[in-house]
C-alpha cells in the first residue's frame, strides 16, 4: 500500500481526489479513535449492539485489521506501557519497530482473544475480524467505481478510477497509518510530560490536532478511562466532542467523564 502511494507520479493528481482522500482521512481516523480506541480498546461509553457493528464497520475500513485484534494489542499495550509485553515501545524496541514493525510481525498477527473476552461473544465482530481483508477491499472497488463513474459522466473534474484509488486508498490510508502509529511512537518520546505515569507517555497538541484528540497521550495514560482526552478546555479532542454529539441525538451513552477528582 505504501508503494501504492508512489503511483501518484503516474496518474497526477485532481482536486477531488484530495478532497476524497482527505474526507476519509477525517472519517476513519474518528472510527479509528471513536470506536476501535475509546469503545472497543476501553469501553469508555456504551452503544446498542447495531451500533457496535457499524462502529467495528466503519474502524475495518482503516486498514488497522479487526476490531478485536486492535483493542487486544491496545489493552496490553496499557497493562505493560513501555516494559515487557508493550507490544510497541520505542523505549524497549526502536523507532522503526514500534512505528510500523510490529503490526507486521508474525508474532502480532494472531488476535489474542482472552483480551477481548467481552467483545469475543459477539459472532459478527469476530467474523469481521477473522476476514479483515473484506472491508478494506469493498471500500478500494467503491472507490474504483467512484472514479470510473465521474471520469465518464464528469470528465471536466480530471479523475479517474485509478487516480481514485491511489489518493483515496493508497495516500489516505498510508497516512492514516502513519499518524495513528504515531501515538505509539512520538507520543511516547517527545511532548509535556504533565502526568506521573509509569510509562513514557506525553502530550502533543501537534499531535492531538491531526489524530483528532488522541495527542493528549500522556492524560489518557493518566487516566485511561475517560472518554475525554484532552482535559482542559484549551486541550482540542475533536472525538471527544463528536461522541458528545451522538450521545445528544442517542446513537450512543454511557459517556464516562472525567472524574471530579481528576479535573481538580
Ligand atoms: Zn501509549
Ligand atoms: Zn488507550
Amino acid at each position: 500500500m505504501q508503494a501504492g502511494c508512489l503511483l501518484v507520479f503516474v496518474v497526477g493528481w485532481s482536486s477531488i481526489a484530495v478532497a476524497v482522500a482527505i474526507a476519509l482521512y477525517l472519517i476513519r481516523m474518528f472510527a479509528v479513535t471513536g470506536f476501535y480506541h475509546r469503545y472497543f480498546g476501553h469501553r469508555s461509553y456504551t452503544m446498542s449492539r447495531s451500533m457496535q457493528f457499524a462502529g467495528a464497520l466503519l474502524g475495518a475500513t482503516a486498514v488497522q485489521r479487526g476490531a478485536l485484534w486492535w483493542a487486544a494489542h491496545h489493552r496490553k499495550h496499557h497493562r505493560s506501557s513501555d516494559d515487557e509485553g508493550d507490544p510497541h515501545s520505542p523505549h524497549l524496541h526502536g523507532f522503526w519497530y514500534s512505528q510500523v514493525g510490529w503490526f507486521v510481525t508474525r508474532g502480532a498477527w494472531r488476535t489474542d482473544m482472552s483480551q477481548v473476552k467481552d467483545f469475543a461473544k459477539y459472532p459478527e465482530l469476530v467474523w469481521l475480524d477473522r476476514h479483515d481483508r473484506v472491508v478494506p477491499t469493498v471500500l478500494l472497488l467503491l472507490l474504483a467505481v467512484l472514479g470510473g463513474l465521474l471520469e465518464r459522466f464528469y470528465p471536466e473534474l480530471g479523475t479517474s478510477a485509478s487516480q481514485m484509488v491511489v489518493w483515496g486508498f493508497c495516500i489516505s490510508t498510508t497516512v492514516l497509518f502513519h499518524v495513528t502509529a504515531s501515538i505509539n511512537t512520538i507520543a511516547h518520546l517527545f511532548g509535556r510530560r504533565v502526568w506521573p505515569t509509569r510509562d513514557q507517555s506525553r502530550n502533543s497538541f501537534l499531535l492531538a490536532l491531526l489524530t483528532l484528540g488522541e495527542g493528549w497521550h500522556n492524560n489518557h495514560h493518566w487516566h485511561p478511562g475517560s472518554v475525554q482526552q484532552g482535559f482542559r478546555w484549551w486541550q482540542i479532542d475533536i472525538t471527544y466532542y463528536v461522541l458528545r454529539a451522538m450521545a445528544v441525538v442517542g446513537l450512543v451513552s454511557g459517556i464516562k467523564p472525567l472524574p471530579d477528582r481528576v479535573r481538580r
